[in-house]
């Protein structure tokens, strides 16, 4: 037998047992009189005390163990002398009567503890050392339970859990996607699903009522900061619904795993819609964690000769409260910041309101103290507060503040963990312009349906209406973190046909691609809607982590390569063939 109990076990109640431990020496100190090594597994660490006197045979052979040995030890517990009380077995320690070395290991490259000396490439090349360290190891067992609870909770409301296949047809909708050559098919191909949307659209057409899975999707895009080319979805869809039902039993959802997992009660989630989001926040996306909200002044910024505010079609501006002792240094760097690519701001123009009453701003030259005084009003600034102000086309200058309101959110400490502010977002649009493309483009997918009083307008409007057309789409989003998005879907082929159209597809194309949903539509398609959950943004948020990667057993660099299989990699002249490929050497 390997063990009698685990590395994270054993306490004061069990002093004077035989027990026989498994695991990995994670150090070992030889004091000359006594040798300590703390014994890891998955559940903790015990330390294991050999020395001379109780048996030198096997004080000396402990002396020859090195980091990440793996040992298996029997022995008697005993009370520790000098008790660690930061470990759940710290009262207690095995003085060894017998060691078998089951194996052993080379100096691993990194150090295995909870805080490492490993570099990120390292760790990803080593990734089965990187994930016996405590904090890797305990994301994997925090998915494990959340994927457990998700399938208890959805399975208790009678969904069905249903496979859908990974092998299936390219279109050029949406993302790019990851082809498989088929063998079988020359000259043909498959495409790995960006999402099985279509597949559980039909499985409401078929009557299951209730689906779900938590699927693998697979998007080709160019890797942003945070995003792999492989991820995991609680993909769900469910018939004869509405909009508010689908809300009520995913923020259920939602609020059952914070519970279960974490322990954590959340409040009902408020609503926003799209357009109140952007105007509020200048994202579809808040962090509701703080408010610093978006406050308008271009009526009072104008007629100024100020140039850069007369002719901008927005100013809009930040109150940043207690924040007037920012130096110039600080606001000289701020505005950096904003001036950088990522951003695009031309520039910063803030206003201090100082605690002994003076008003302060960059544009004093323009601005009288009457002028500023109204700042401070419609800000709703208050002594010790600072303002800041960007100015240009609106919509970039909505997006710009909001990447300053969230540095602003950073600095001041305002995104605590442990908070959680979820959030509805609704009333998406249904459609989005692309000026250089010069058509439109869903804005969640094209099987989205309009809202209901949308759909005569959809049927015969001009370009105008076509851009104000609602969607019955609706966004998670948790501390700023979309978790999830879905919609009510159409399920009529003849308004299906018609979104097609719109979005520039010729019915030929239309027909070749999505031709085998509108045909089922044709076999009684109840009314449903869905949604999907990003798996591993929502065990990162949960867990008030930015990164989703160590939630990921085996991820993907920036480059999307896995660096520990080495993929992706050249295949042989054989299998080209037989795939009738040929590879056009890179330049
Ligand atoms: N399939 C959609 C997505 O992957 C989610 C949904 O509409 O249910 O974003």
């Amino acid at each position: 037998m390997y063990r009698t109990h685990t590395c994270g076990e054993l306490r004061l109640a069990n002093i004077g047992q035989e027990i026989t431990l498994s695991g990995w020496v994670q150090t070992n100190r030889d004091l000359g009189a006594m040798a300590f090594i703390d014994l890891r597994d998955r559940y903790g660490i015990t330390q294991l005390v050999f020395s001379p006197e109780i048996n030198d045979e096997l004080y000396q052979q402990s002396r020859k163990l090195g980091r990440e040995f793996v040992i298996s030890v029997s022995g008697l517990v005993r009370e520790r002398s000098s008790k660690n009380l930061n470990r759940s077995t710290g009262e207690i320690e095995i003085e060894v009567q017998k060691l078998t070395v089951l194996n052993s290991s080379k100096l691993p490259p990194f150090t295995i503890e909870d805080e490492t000396d490993g570099g990120d490439d390292i760790r990803m090349k080593y990734r089965y050392l990187d994930l016996r360290r405590s904090p890797i190891k305990n994301n994997m067992i925090f998915r494990s339970n959340l994927a457990i609870e998700t399938r208890k909770y959805l399975a208790a409301q009678q969904f069905v859990e249903v496979e859908t296949p990974f092998l299936i047809k390219s279109t050029p909708e949406g993302a790019r996607d990851f082809v498989v050559p088929s063998r079988m098919n020359p000259g043909q191909f498959y495409a790995l699903p960006q999402s099985p949307q279509t597949f559980k659209q039909l499985l409401m057409v078929a009557g299951l009522d209730r689906y779900f899975q938590i699927v693998k999707c697979f998007r080709d895009e160019d890797l942003r900061a945070d995003r792999q080319p492989e991820f995991t979805q609680i993909d769900c869809e469910m018939a004869f619904i509405t909009r508010d039902q689908i809300l009520e039993t995913f923020e259920g959802l939602t609020k059952y795993l914070f519970k279960t997992v974490l322990d954590t009660e959340l409040p009902d989630f408020p609503r926003m819609s799209y357009d109140e989001a952007l105007r509020r926040f200048g994202s579809d996306k808040p962090d509701l964690r703080f408010g610093m909200e978006f406050c308008e002044l271009t009526d009072l910024a104008k007629g100024k000769d100020f140039v850069v505010f007369d002719s901008a079609e927005l100013v809009v501006g930040i109150c940043a409260e207690g924040q007037a002792n920012y130096t110039r240094k600080q606001l000289d760097e701020l505005t950096e910041w904003v001036k950088r690519p990522q951003i695009g701001a031309k520039g910063l123009v803030y206003m201090r309101y100082n605690e002994d009453g003076t008003l302060k701003s960059s544009v004093d030259k323009f601005f009288g103290e009457e002028d500023l005084k109204a700042w401070a009003a419609k800000t709703g600034a208050k002594p010790g507060d600072l303002i800041l102000i960007l100015a240009g086309e609106e919509e970039k200058t909505r997006k710009q503040l909001n990447e300053l309101r969230l540095e602003m959110g950073r600095r001041m400490g305002l995104m605590k963990p442990g908070d959680f502010k979820p959030l509805w977002v609704i009333d998406f649009p249904l459609l989005e312009w692309d000026e250089d493309a010069q058509r439109f483009f869903a804005m969640h997918h094209p099987f989205t349906s309009p809202k209901k009083d949308d759909i005569p307008r959809m049927l015969d409007g001009d370009h105008q209406t076509l851009k104000n057309l609602r969607a019955d789409a609706y966004d998670l989003v948790i501390n700023g973190s979309e978790i999830g998005g879905g919609s009510i879907r159409i399920h009529d082929r003849a308004l299906q046909e018609k979104n097609f159209k719109l979005l520039g597809f010729t019915p030929e194309q239309a027909e070749n691609q999505f031709g085998f949903l509108m045909g089922a539509f044709e076999y009684g398609a109840p009314p449903h809607g869905g949604i999907a959950f990003g798996f591993d943004r929502l065990c990162a948020v949960m867990s008030g982590q930015s990164s989703i990667r160590d939630f990921i057993a085996f991820p993907k660099n920036n480059q999307g390569r896995d660096v520990m299989i080495d993929a992706p990699a050249e295949i042989d002249g054989g299998q080209l063939e037989e795939l009738f490929l040929e590879v056009k050497k890179a330049e």
